[in-house]
Order: C-alpha cells, then structure tokens, then sequence
C-alpha cells in the first residue's frame, strides 16, 4: 500500500500527501526535514513547529543509541516527548557516520528496532552510502549489500513505522536506475536518494540532475522521493522539478554556526554583509552590524532563523509555483543565480522527455525567457504530437496570415513549430515571447516543422516565414517551399 498521493503536477514536481500512520499525520509535500541534533538544538524542536510550521523533522538515531546520556531516556519518554515536537519524525541510521569514519557498531536489524523502540515515525536502514565518482566495481558491491539490507529492513517487524529504502549507484546512472527498480520492488515506503551531498558541495548540479533523473525512472509515480543532505534553498526548485519530495536540512544550522547567511541565490557570509535582502522577522529586526555586535551564541541562533525563513519560504514558493503552473519558470530563474545551476537547468532539460510524461497538458500562460524555454517540455510534447495529424494536399504553414492558394493552413511560431489555427488560443500556443528571439527558437520550430513534413510524405508544404536566421531554414526539409514574408512585404510595401 501507498503512503504517498501526488495531488498536482507541474513538469515532474508534484505537490502531495505523505501519510504517516504511525503519527496518525499526513505531510504536504514537497517539505523540508529541518535536521535536529540531538545534542545541540540551535532552533528548538517546538520552535520548528511554533514559528516555521515544521510538520516532520529528522533527527539521528544512530547518535542516540550511541549516547550515555539520550539513549535510556529516548527509550523511556519517546522521541517526540524528548524533542517536544508533535508532527512526524524521521530517523537516520547512521550511514551518514559509516560514510565519514568507515565504520559502525551497528546492524539494520538492531537499528531498525530501536529506532521503532524510540517512537520513530519513519525509520531507515544501515545503507551503504558509496561517493560519486568511484570505480564501478566498488558502486557495484556496495550496491549489492545496500540491497541486501533493504531486504533485511522488509523482515524487521516495526509495527505501522514506515521505513526508507536508499538508492545508491554513485554516479553512474544505470546502477542508479537498476537500484531504484530495485528499491521500488520492496515492501518499504519512501525513497532517498542517498550519497549526493558530495555533488551538491562541488557545485556539480548537472551531475545531480543525471543521478536524480535516473533514480526517477527506476521509480513508480507514487513513491515519495527524498534528496538526502539536500538543504540549501537554492537548488529546491530545481530538485523539485525532478520529482523530488522530501529535503532534509542540516545547512540551516551549519551555515549559521560559521557566519553563513543563505539566500535563494547562494551563500553570504555575515561578515561581508552590509544589508540584509529579506523580509523575515529577523533581516526586519536587525542589521547584520547589529548581529556582528552580539554573542556567538546569539548571532548563530539568529542566523539559523532567518535561514529557516528563508528554506521554508522557498517551499512556499515552489508549492504556489506548482499551483500556478509556472515551476519551470522558477528553476529558470534560480538557475540564473549561479554559472553550475545553470548547467543543472540544461541539464535537466536534456530529460525534457522524462518531465513531459507528467507535465500538466494545460497551464497559464507559457514564459518564453531564455535559450532554454525552447527546450521545454511542451515543446518536446508537441513535437511528440505532431503524429496526430494526418495532411495531405498543398499545406501553407507560416507565420503570417492564412492563403486561399492552398488546401490548408496552418500557423508556424517559434520555438514550438506549425499547429493547426484552431488550437491558437489553447496552451502552449498563447505562449509570451519576446521580441526578439535567439536562432534556437527558431531552430526548434524548424524541427517541428521537419517532424510534421516526414510524418506526411504525400502533402506538399510551404512556409512562411518572418526573418527566420539561417540556421533555423536550414533545418527545414530540401522539400519544402521556403517564402520569406517579409521579403515580399519589402517588394509590395502597399500590399
Ligand atoms: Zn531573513
């Protein structure tokens, strides 16, 4: 049985439910996972769920059943007694410290019970977390006994607990693939993406979108999707776009505690800061002069609040971008922070394909706003289409008004290609596009065109076309009859 319900659509991202029995709760998706220390609680758990709204956190048990001091009391009071927090609670295991000191004390079975002993909502096994990058034989073994531990995970009787089933694979996208197919096929409930933290620090987000993009194909629609370790606001969208539902973040508190100020579009530090670009009750209340003049103390608490504000913020904003249909506009924009997302925008249009399968058929008003909007899903969903339509005769496909010369007439715009006239008013073809349009808009209409001239070999076609660059016409078929309008608006300026 599913625990997870996609309500919306928009490219692959999918605002939803994550029912968690145990908690009697559900969880909106996409949400972010604030990480709590156990130790060291830099934003109380109650302050989490009083000011920001936190429905689920996550917290590590590994740490727990490794403290002299927490274990006996998790086990007596509960975990969300300890914590003092009322909503979800997800649990690691401690593959995060096999991965940093190669080595722990403890078994899946062990840990999966206690994490169940502790009142964990949503627990997970000992995985093998294996880095990008590695030879393929060592991704290959380490695979094989991540999946010999989710195997065990499924016998583990933990009552209505949920428990994850990492993907693994390291950088390579068969493995990856074959391992989420794998991961799908257990009885187990939500689905990390495990050992990208490595790709998210060195910036390689066209390397992440390759790793996500091939997790989500080994994986059915319904299962909720977590980026692990992925807790800077910045990528949100982009992952989101994916197919990513669950983010935990560490970063918050990490960042805070070294100076570190996070915004949509990157990393400041407070040092350097004269001005706070934010409406949190934090950047409202102080200057970053007045926060440099406080306690460590104070400063950190202060700085892992307003990045709380703005991690959750950006969640909103993802969530009413999907609403509004218009999540693809927001990766583009995001992309435009940073040179490496950039390369992730491109990147994850490479999938178009992939994003088309799920992307609502109709929205608002399609945003042309760079290169890359002519890479869009809908584009690749019209050319797709193209094999609907069945013509024959003299086709007149142009940018400019219909002719009595030919048998039919169809429109031609830039970057999707020729549709019927009749759909003109229906999305994508009420698109906004500026002006002036870079070749690649043209080019991918002339291959719509080329799509819709192979698919019907016995209709003859004209196009007319407004200026359209070199590179562009010469994607167009040798069969087709070019006219440039405005060639003959220059020879007829009165007609
Ligand atoms: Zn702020």
């Amino acid at each position: 049985m599913s625990h997870f319900e996609v309500r919306h659509y928009d490219a692959a991202g999918r605002l939803g439910e994550l029912t968690v029995p145990r908690r009697g709760v559900t969880v909106e998706t996409p949400a972010l996972l604030p990480v709590v220390n156990p130790h060291v609680q830099t934003v109380s758990p109650a302050t989490l769920e009083s000011e920001f709204g936190a429905e689920i956190l996550i917290t590590n048990s590994y740490v727990l059943h490794g403290s002299d001091d927490l274990r006996e009391p998790a086990l007596e009071q509960g975990l969300h007694d300890l914590l003092e927090f009322s909503g979800a609670i997800m649990t690691d295991s401690g593959s995060f410290q096999l991965a940093e000191y190669g080595d722990i004390t403890v078994t899946t079975e062990e840990i999966l019970q206690f994490q169940h002993d502790i009142g964990s909502d949503i627990g997970t096994p000992v995985d093998i977390p294996t880095p990008p990058d590695v030879e393929r034989e060592q991704a290959e073994e380490e695979l094989a006994t991540t999946q010999e531990r989710l195997e065990l995970a499924e016998t583990v009787d933990v009552g209505e607990m949920l428990v994850t089933a990492p993907v693994q694979g390291s950088t390579y996208p068969d493995l990856r693939e074959a391992a989420a197919e794998h991961a799908d096929g257990t009885s187990l409930d939500v689905f990390p993406l495990g050992a990208v933290v490595p790709l998210m620090n060195e910036y390689r987000y066209a390397d992440l979108v390759d790793v996500v993009a091939a997790c989500k194909r080994g994986l059915g629609e319904n299962r909720p999707v977590h980026l692990f370790g992925a807790g800077h606001p910045m990528m949100f969208a982009l992952a989101v776009a994916l197919g990513c539902d669950l983010f935990d973040s560490a970063a918050y508190a990490l960042y805070a505690r070294d100076g570190r100020y996070l915004t949509v579009r990157g990393t400041e530090h407070l040092d350097d800061m004269e001005y706070f670009p934010c409406h949190c009750p934090v950047c409202a209340e102080y200057t970053p002069e007045a926060l440099r003049g406080m306690t460590d103390r104070e400063t950190e608490e202060l700085l892992a609040r307003h990045n709380l504000h703005v991690t959750y913020g950006e969640i909103r904003t993802i969530k009413q971008a999907i609403r509004d249909g218009d999540l693809l506009e927001l990766v583009e924009s995001r992309a435009r922070a940073h040179p490496d997302m950039l390369d992730g925008y491109r990147t994850l249009l490479d999938h178009a394909d992939q994003l088309e399968e799920t992307d609502p058929v109709s929205k608002d008003t399609f945003f042309y706003l760079s290169t890359e909007s002519a890479r869009r899903p809908e584009v690749v969903r019209h050319h797709r289409r193209l094999d609907r339509f069945d013509l024959s005769g003299d086709v007149f496909v142009t940018e400019g008004s219909r002719s009595d010369e030919f048998d039919e007439n169809w429109r031609i715009a830039a970057p999707f290609g020729p549709y019927p006239r009749e759909l003109s008013e229906t999305y994508p073809f009420t698109a906004e596009v500026p002006e002036n349009l870079e070749p690649q808009a043209y080019e991918a209409a002339a291959d719509g065109l080329a799509r819709l001239v192979e698919l019907n070999p016995d209709a003859a076609f004209t196009l007319g076309h407004d200026r359209w660059p070199a590179s562009a016409l010469d994607r167009v078929p040798d069969r087709v009859d070019v006219r440039n309008l405005a060639e003959r608006r220059d020879e007829n300026p009165s007609g």
